[in-house]
């Protein structure tokens, strides 16, 4: 198949034929750019425009609003990484509910633990978890866990119906706050502001751990800020944030006429426990790595070990002053 017209008017325009570049408000003067090797699906949906394509280098990519979601090749990095720095940092963690991640990534790593009796999902998008089920057969292998129940619907509305201090550990696997399309914000927009932290830290036990993608240290600094600030205010546990590599983001696909080259490779989360029996996230209390028991049908860890938890906290200094001051 080919790009719509619409794909490609939304996508802004494509100079260079047959690749794929992100662009984005949300970084000026640069784009990441794939060869397609073929486009596998395009939909759009109530929430936004969805774009499964076959790259030449990264496996199958899934793009939501021009916005890289994840590539075959890294999802690895950043799925471990968001699920078991929270999971690993408390001793048997029980209920855990995800936002967003519809691809069910998280969902999969969530299952590795075997303490965890309960795992709640609630993804606004049904579209992102049929066509993973439907592209993305590794990816989507956590909903196969029977402790996932599976809830259509926004996060926001979901987490204000959750009774006062339910859940051990939350993760909130979202979209960037704004979309590619300049014209109106993401669904995921009210997921970085005060009044959702809020719900969520409500929404946790005493002691219990939040997750969430917090963007990059090269690009959004300014954001990262903010966050930081209000994570301050809300979780009087302890507030960190946490590093990794993603080759493939920051990221942003179109197909287009002028290729600025450009990965930043970087995102970040942001690790926060409420108040109660105290949790340091630099050292994991609960491995997983010393989990005798994965489910056959599972690939082992790619990614994430004891080692690289900690490290991930370590900071460049230029991060590290800004975040330490807020
Ligand atoms: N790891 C990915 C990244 O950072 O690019 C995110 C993957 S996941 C596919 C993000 C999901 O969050 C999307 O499927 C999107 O539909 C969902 N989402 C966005 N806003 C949401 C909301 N308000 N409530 C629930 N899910 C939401």
């Amino acid at each position: 198949g080919s790009i719509s017209m619409e794909t490609e008017s939304n996508y802004i325009s494509s100079v260079i034929p047959g690749w794929f570049s992100e662009i984005s408000p949300m970084w000026p003067g640069e784009a990441h750019s794939l060869k397609v090797e073929k486009i596998l699906f395009e939909g759009k949906s109530d929430f936004q425009n969805v774009l499964v394509f076959q790259s030449s280098t990264y496996g199958k990519v899934l793009v939501l609003d021009g916005v890289i979601q994840l590539t075959e090749r890294d999802e690895c990095a950043y799925q471990e990484m968001i699920t078991h720095l929270p999971l690993c940092s408390i001793p048997n963690p029980k209920k855990v509910l995800v936002i967003g991640g519809g691809d069910g990534g998280v969902l999969r790593e969530v299952a590795r633990h075997s303490s965890v009796e309960q795992i709640d999902i609630c993804e606004i998008d049904k579209m992102v978890v049929d066509v993973s089920k439907q592209f993305f057969p590794e990816v989507a292998v956590g909903y196969e866990d029977p402790r996932v129940k599976l809830h259509i619907g926004d996060g926001v509305a979901f987490l204000k119906a959750v009774p006062a201090g339910t859940y051990d550990a939350i993760i909130v696997d979202s979209s960037d706050p704004i979309a590619l399309c300049l014209f109106h914000s993401g669904p995921a927009q009210e997921l970085f502001e005060k009044p959702f932290f809020d719900t969520v830290s409500k929404a946790l036990r005493p002691g219990g751990v939040v997750s969430t993608q917090a963007e990059s240290i090269w690009l959004h600094m300014h954001i990262i800020e903010d966050i930081v600030a209000n994570c301050r205010q809300i979780f009087k546990g302890s507030v960190n944030y946490a590093w990794t590599t993603v080759p493939t983001y920051p990221r942003h696909i179109l197909l287009i006429f002028l290729l600025l080259l450009s990965v930043v490779g970087v995102i970040g989360f942001m690790l926060c426990s409420t108040e109660g029996p105290s949790v340091d996230f630099k050292h994991p209390v609960n491995p997983i790595d010393a989990d005798k028991n994965p489910s056959k049908s599972r690939e082992p860890l790619k990614f994430y070990n004891s080692e690289i938890h900690t490290a991930a906290f370590c900071l460049p200094t230029f991060a590290k002053k800004v975040i330490d001051s807020k």
